[in-house]
Protein backbone atom coordinates (compact mmCIF):
# COMPACT_ATOMS: atom_id res chain seq x y z
CA UNK A 1 0.00 0.00 0.00
CA UNK A 2 0.94 3.70 -1.26
CA UNK A 3 -0.14 6.61 0.55
CA UNK A 4 -0.60 9.67 -1.62
CA UNK A 5 -1.85 13.56 -0.64
CA UNK A 6 -3.83 14.29 -3.46
CA UNK A 7 -5.72 17.49 -4.23
CA UNK A 8 -8.66 18.00 -6.89
CA UNK A 9 -9.48 20.83 -9.28
CA UNK A 10 -10.82 22.47 -6.44
CA UNK A 11 -7.47 22.54 -4.17
CA UNK A 12 -9.34 20.17 -1.57
CA UNK A 13 -6.65 18.21 -0.37
CA UNK A 14 -6.80 14.42 0.85
CA UNK A 15 -4.95 11.38 1.21
CA UNK A 16 -5.63 8.38 -0.43
CA UNK A 17 -4.01 5.27 0.01
CA UNK A 18 -2.99 2.51 -3.38
CA UNK A 19 -1.91 -0.76 -3.87
CA UNK A 20 0.87 0.73 -6.24
CA UNK A 21 2.35 3.79 -7.72
CA UNK A 22 0.32 2.08 -11.37
CA UNK A 23 -2.71 1.82 -9.47
CA UNK A 24 -3.07 5.34 -8.70
CA UNK A 25 -2.28 6.21 -12.09
CA UNK A 26 -4.74 3.83 -13.00
CA UNK A 27 -7.53 4.54 -11.17
CA UNK A 28 -7.14 8.37 -11.81
CA UNK A 29 -7.54 7.68 -15.37
CA UNK A 30 -10.34 5.62 -14.74
CA UNK A 31 -12.04 8.11 -12.51
CA UNK A 32 -12.48 6.18 -10.05
CA UNK A 33 -11.03 8.70 -7.57
CA UNK A 34 -12.99 11.67 -6.61
CA UNK A 35 -12.72 14.30 -3.67
CA UNK A 36 -14.01 12.93 -0.86
CA UNK A 37 -15.25 17.05 -0.87
CA UNK A 38 -16.55 17.91 -4.10
CA UNK A 39 -16.98 14.13 -5.46
CA UNK A 40 -14.54 15.70 -8.44
CA UNK A 41 -12.79 12.87 -10.31
CA UNK A 42 -9.89 15.62 -11.80
CA UNK A 43 -7.57 14.47 -8.85
CA UNK A 44 -3.90 14.71 -8.98
CA UNK A 45 -0.83 14.25 -6.54
CA UNK A 46 -0.77 17.12 -4.29
CA UNK A 47 2.76 19.21 -4.18
CA UNK A 48 4.54 18.69 -1.67
CA UNK A 49 4.84 21.45 0.96
CA UNK A 50 8.34 23.23 0.86
CA UNK A 51 11.09 21.30 2.51
CA UNK A 52 11.87 23.46 5.93
CA UNK A 53 15.61 23.87 5.38
CA UNK A 54 17.48 23.01 8.63
CA UNK A 55 20.12 25.01 9.76
CA UNK A 56 23.39 23.38 8.68
CA UNK A 57 25.53 25.83 11.53
CA UNK A 58 28.73 23.91 11.56
CA UNK A 59 29.96 23.66 15.13
CA UNK A 60 32.36 25.89 16.50
CA UNK A 61 35.70 24.93 16.87
CA UNK A 62 37.85 27.01 18.82
CA UNK A 63 41.27 28.35 17.27
CA UNK A 64 43.71 25.62 18.09
CA UNK A 65 46.49 27.60 16.13
CA UNK A 66 45.66 30.20 19.33
CA UNK A 67 49.30 30.62 20.89
CA UNK A 68 49.33 31.77 24.46
CA UNK A 69 46.88 31.77 26.94
CA UNK A 70 43.21 31.57 25.94
CA UNK A 71 42.27 35.84 25.98
CA UNK A 72 39.41 34.79 28.54
CA UNK A 73 42.37 34.33 31.12
CA UNK A 74 44.32 36.44 30.54
CA UNK A 75 41.07 38.87 30.74
CA UNK A 76 40.37 37.77 33.92
CA UNK A 77 43.91 38.05 35.09
CA UNK A 78 44.12 41.35 33.64
CA UNK A 79 41.02 42.10 35.96
CA UNK A 80 42.57 40.63 39.07
CA UNK A 81 45.69 42.39 38.51
CA UNK A 82 43.73 45.66 37.89
CA UNK A 83 41.37 45.21 41.26
CA UNK A 84 44.73 44.36 43.34
CA UNK A 85 45.92 47.70 42.26
CA UNK A 86 43.10 49.45 42.61
CA UNK A 87 42.49 48.22 46.04
CA UNK A 88 45.76 47.87 47.58
CA UNK A 89 48.66 49.70 49.15
CA UNK A 90 51.62 49.21 46.93
CA UNK A 91 54.91 49.46 49.35
CA UNK A 92 57.79 48.16 46.94
CA UNK A 93 60.30 45.93 48.39
CA UNK A 94 58.70 46.28 51.71
CA UNK A 95 56.47 43.85 50.94
CA UNK A 96 57.42 40.91 53.06
CA UNK A 97 57.89 43.51 56.04
CA UNK A 98 54.73 44.97 55.53
CA UNK A 99 52.95 41.61 55.00
CA UNK A 100 54.67 40.23 58.38
CA UNK A 101 53.46 43.93 60.54
CA UNK A 102 49.71 42.85 58.82
CA UNK A 103 49.89 39.75 60.06
CA UNK A 104 50.92 40.63 63.12
CA UNK A 105 48.84 43.50 63.95
CA UNK A 106 51.50 45.96 63.93
CA UNK A 107 50.09 47.68 60.91
CA UNK A 108 46.65 48.42 59.73
CA UNK A 109 45.23 45.28 58.11
CA UNK A 110 44.82 46.30 54.00
CA UNK A 111 45.59 44.90 51.35
CA UNK A 112 49.51 45.37 49.66
CA UNK A 113 51.48 44.32 47.03
CA UNK A 114 54.53 44.93 46.22
CA UNK A 115 57.90 43.13 44.95
CA UNK A 116 58.92 40.28 47.16
CA UNK A 117 62.00 37.63 46.81
CA UNK A 118 61.46 34.06 46.30
CA UNK A 119 62.92 33.63 49.94
CA UNK A 120 60.74 36.64 51.21
CA UNK A 121 57.22 34.18 50.09
CA UNK A 122 58.82 31.43 51.41
CA UNK A 123 59.70 33.00 54.33
CA UNK A 124 56.28 34.34 54.79
CA UNK A 125 54.53 31.15 54.26
CA UNK A 126 56.61 29.46 56.85
CA UNK A 127 55.05 31.93 59.36
CA UNK A 128 51.48 30.97 57.92
CA UNK A 129 51.43 34.65 56.18
CA UNK A 130 49.63 33.83 52.87
CA UNK A 131 50.88 36.06 50.08
CA UNK A 132 49.49 35.79 46.24
CA UNK A 133 51.49 35.90 44.11
CA UNK A 134 50.39 38.50 40.92
CA UNK A 135 50.02 36.69 37.49
CA UNK A 136 52.39 38.25 35.28
CA UNK A 137 50.67 39.06 32.11
CA UNK A 138 52.03 38.17 28.68
CA UNK A 139 53.42 40.73 26.83
CA UNK A 140 54.78 42.62 30.13
CA UNK A 141 58.25 43.14 30.76
CA UNK A 142 59.96 41.34 32.95
ZN1 LIG B 1 -12.70 18.65 -4.24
Amino acid sequence: MISFALWCENRHRFDAWFRTAAAFDEQVARGIVTCPGCGSPKVEKAPMAPAIQRATAAPSHPDQQERGPPAALVEALSALRAKVVAEADYVGDQFAEEARKIHYREAEERGIYGEATREDVAALAEEGIDVLPLPRLPGEAN
